[in-house]
């Protein structure tokens, strides 16, 4: 027996008890193998016409046993001779590949190909001793490919392994040249069901998921019995006989659909690819693609789905595309290829130009995955774009599943994101009673609007009907209605929107237009004229003491007690000063871990409303307690109005009844 090299064994021990958690994917390692040892042959005949292949004879079987426990994977490629067998399986992560390589590339450098020599051949570390996750004992009968010898291998992965001789013609299916591997599976424990493997349905299963799209059929050797044909002369005692027969099923479909051009490929097959690559049971709302070259060459299918899976915001949800380094399944979600905020976006990504390390499952080259997730970004965002402009509809029914991620891209990057995503956001305007885009309601601003107004709380139609909306219709200018918690957020932390005004006919692009967003519900919101202000402030100083005396009663609970300069039609209303908005607040509230910030709020009255002349009356009367009541009966319906619960419910109601009274 000879023994494996110390750091053989101890990744050997490592490997099996813990680097790949995934032990499946031995399957697809063995698979890889194959494919590799085909190719290298395959190119061989490329330089050397003297070698004919049938694309038969190259191809990978999958075999099993169930009362043997065994499975074999054979392929009619390269081989190795017993040299070869010792150096390549007895030294773990000797890289065959790599020294096969740099032959190839020092022999063939100048012939047509050898890139592609280089190409086909994978960088990966130690995949064929994963077998032994999920093998007892590992048997490799290989004859190289122009040798009339054949040799085995065979090892428990412990200490060693043994080479011997074996007769020419050692190898399944009459192959002249090639490998075939037999892994005994280890017994079944409490805790891994080893035999689960020993079928048709999970083998199948693994191949397509892992190997699809490995460029040779593999094919599964499935022994089935059939009834043999009935005698002519049969009569009613006759007893059926059967007979084992075995049949060859065609698993992989080995073009993937990402490689081939996109004009040969139809919607139908892209959405079939689609629902059972991501089962999803509705069509794609989207499909596009992105075929890059140069430093990175890599193609990527891309998918926007059509409806929001359930979870999408859950903490459970896993973003990711699928990836892919020369048709192998490296990563089912590799979650790095995506910004958060775009991460309902499904599909594949495959580049042969991905290096990977000892485990498939790590992958190391980070700075290559973020050159290759900016080209994704920025390509989903001129999809989109491409959607908003041309498809208005299906913009709309994408921004209702997936909008709020958008907005919450840019709430989350403190607003670095917003050049990207602003014109991608849509909102229902109060004034056209649709959805626009900020681009949009800027086109129809009036002449000399800055400001973007918008109003924010959980319901539409209440906000629509709100004092402060109507106020600021009522001046001409349009309101956007923001019914989702992130909104406000995400508006205050873009701040401000840089409008692009579209050039007019035979004119200059004009500059572009800094617009602040204005919450129309915060106190500072400047729309009164300077008359509207002086009869305010007039009438503020002439009511000092009622505004104190309604200030005091109120307490804690409002910052300030004013008169507002704008007529609505409401007595009062209420609205907040500084950074935390009224919604804010309410949202924030609602959090599991809520932080208790509350808005600076102020109780805005209304100087000509019926009401306020009866506040006067109780003040110049000396009626204190009437002020107190009225006062915070005014500050609970003006909370009521905009949505906000009152802070004691119970006071409300006994205020109410005593008005009544
Ligand atoms: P890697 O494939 O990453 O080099 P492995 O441990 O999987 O690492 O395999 C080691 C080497 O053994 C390969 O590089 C290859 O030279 C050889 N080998 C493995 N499987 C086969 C096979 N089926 N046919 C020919 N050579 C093989």
């Amino acid at each position: 027996m000879r023994k494996f090299k110390t750091e053989s064994k101890k990744l050997l021990d490592l490997m099996i008890n813990s680097i790949y958690t995934n032990r499946e994917i031995f399957l697809r390692e063995l698979i890889s193998n194959a494919s590799d040892a085909v190719d290298k042959l395959h190119f061989r005949s490329l330089t050397d016409p003297a070698i004919s292949l049938e694309a038969d004879e190259l191809g990978i079987r999958i075999a099993f046993d169930k009362d043997a426990r065994t499975i074999t994977v054979s392929d009619g490629g390269i081989g190795m001779t017993a040299d070869e067998l010792d150096k390549n399986l007895g030294t773990i992560a000797h890289s065959g590949s790599q020294e096969f390589k740099e032959g190839v590339s020092a022999d063939a450098s100048a012939e047509a190909g050898s890139e592609d020599a280089a190409q086909i051949i994978g960088q990966f570390g130690v995949g064929f001793y994963s077998a032994f996750m999920v093998a007892k004992s590992v048997r490799v009968v290989s004859r190289a490919f122009g040798s009339d010898e054949a040799s085995a291998w065979e090892s428990d992965g412990l200490e060693g392994y043994a080479i011997e001789s074996v007769p020419a013609d050692a190898l399944l299916y009459g192959r002249a040249h090639g490998t075939d591997v037999t892994l005994t599976l280890r017994d079944d424990t409490e805790g891994e069901r080893y035999s689960e493997y020993l079928s048709e349905w999970k083998l199948t299963d693994l191949i397509k998921r892992y190997s699809n799209y490995v460029r040779y059929p593999i094919r599964m050797e499935l022994t089935k019995s059939r009834e043999k044909p009935r005698p002519e002369d049969a009569g009613d005692d006759y007893k059926p006989e059967y007979e084992q027969y075995t049949e060859l099923s065609a698993v992989n479909s080995m073009t993937p659909v990402w490689k081939r051009r996109t004009a040969d490929v139809s919607q139908d097959e892209y959405d079939e690819f689609y629902e059972q690559t991501f089962h999803d049971y509705a069509k794609p709302a989207r499909t596009f693609s992105l075929h890059a070259e140069g430093a990175m060459t890599y193609d990527a299918l891309l998918f926007i789905p059509s409806k929001a899976p359930f979870d999408l915001y859950s903490r459970d949800y896993e973003r990711g595309l699928e990836l892919y380094s020369a048709n192998v399944l490296i990563m089912e979600k590799c979650a790095d290829l995506l910004p958060d905020h775009y991460n309902f976006v499904r599909g594949v990504v495959d580049s042969a130009d991905i290096h990977l390390n000892i485990s498939r499952e790590t992958l190391q080259e980070t700075a290559q995955l973020k050159a290759m997730a900016r080209r994704i970004e920025k390509k989903v965002t001129s999809e989109l774009c491409d959607m908003r402009d041309n498809d208005r509809e299906a913009y709309e029914a994408f921004f209702e599943n997936f909008g709020r991620g958008l907005k919450y891209g840019i709430y989350s990057s403190y607003g670095a994101k917003k050049d990207e995503l602003a014109d991608l956001l849509l909102y229902r305007s109060a004034k056209l009673g649709k959805q626009v885009t900020l681009a949009e309601y800027a086109a129809a601003m009036p002449e000399g609007q800055r400001q973007v107004y918008y109003a924010a709380g959980d319901d539409a139609a209440r906000l629509e009907r709100s004092p402060q909306v109507a106020t600021v219709l009522a001046k001409g200018f349009d309101v956007l209605l923001c019914t989702q918690d992130v909104d406000d957020f995400c508006l205050s932390a873009m701040r401000d929107y840089s409008w692009k005004p579209a050039a007019k006919e035979g004119e200059e692009t004009p500059e572009a237009v800094l617009l602040e967003f204005k919450n129309v519900a915060s106190g500072d919101l400047d729309l009164a004229t300077d008359d509207e202000k002086k009869q305010a402030e007039e009438a503020a100083d002439k009511n000092r003491a009622l505004l104190d005396a309604m200030r005091e009663a109120l307490g804690d609970e409002v910052a300030r007690v004013s008169v507002s300069p704008l007529a609505t039609d409401a007595p009062a209303v209420v609205a907040a000063e500084g950074p935390v908005s009224l919604e804010m607040e309410r949202v924030l509230a609602s959090q599991p871990d809520a932080p208790g910030v509350g808005a600076r709020r102020v109780l805005e009255l209304n100087a000509s409303h019926p009401v306020f002349a009866r506040l006067q009356a109780a003040q110049e009367a000396g009626d204190a307690e009437k002020v107190r009541l009225m006062s915070s009966l005014l500050l609970d319906q003006a909370l009521l109005t905009a949505g906000l619960p009152v802070k004691d419910p119970l006071a409300f109601a006994q205020n109410v009844c005593r008005l009544m009274e």
